[in-house]
């Protein structure tokens, strides 16, 4: 369920950034306007970050992206995950088993009947993608994120 699954029903969800908005950390670092986002996203990027949109599967180049580097947010360029990490799930989307220490937060999200954990950029709010349980070692974990979101830096 969790794996083709992924993130491809999310977009039908109630009001947009409800579940960040009702993260109990807010605000984040980084707070902008609806105007100021739409300015500085695509809006590919701007539907991802900041209505918590899902791409579909297979259409991020990234998923492919293997060489070493370090992928940053979309919305404010904050390192939110190593290539050390990354590794090829096979659901279409570009996934990790780990993020960088503090960089992202999670809220868990009921949406569908489904408990799903969202995963979004701790400094900026963007949302990112989920992260599930059938991960590799050494965590297990499984982040599964949208490639818009992503900024990739090569070393
Ligand atoms: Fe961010």
């Amino acid at each position: 369920m969790a794996g083709a699954a992924c993130l491809a029903y999310y977009r039908f969800g109630v009001s947009k950034e409800t579940a960040i908005a009702n993260d109990p950390r807010q605000p984040f670092q980084i707070t902008k306007t609806e105007a100021e986002w739409r300015a500085r996203l695509t809006p590919e990027q701007f539907y991802i970050l900041r209505q918590q949109g899902t791409e579909r599967a297979g259409t991020s180049p990234l998923d492919q992206e293997n060489r070493p580097g370090i992928y940053v947010c979309a919305g404010c360029e904050q390192p939110l995950f190593s290539s050390t990490t990354k590794y090829s799930s096979g659901t279409g989307w570009p996934s990790f088993y780990a993020p960088i220490d503090q960089a992202t937060g999670t809220l868990e999200d009921f949406k569908f009947a489904m408990r799903r954990t969202e995963v979004h950029c701790d400094r900026c709010g963007g949302h990112l993608g989920h992260v599930f349980l059938d991960g590799p070692p050494p965590t297990g974990k499984r982040y599964c994120i949208n490639g818009l979101a992503l900024k990739f830096i090569p070393a």
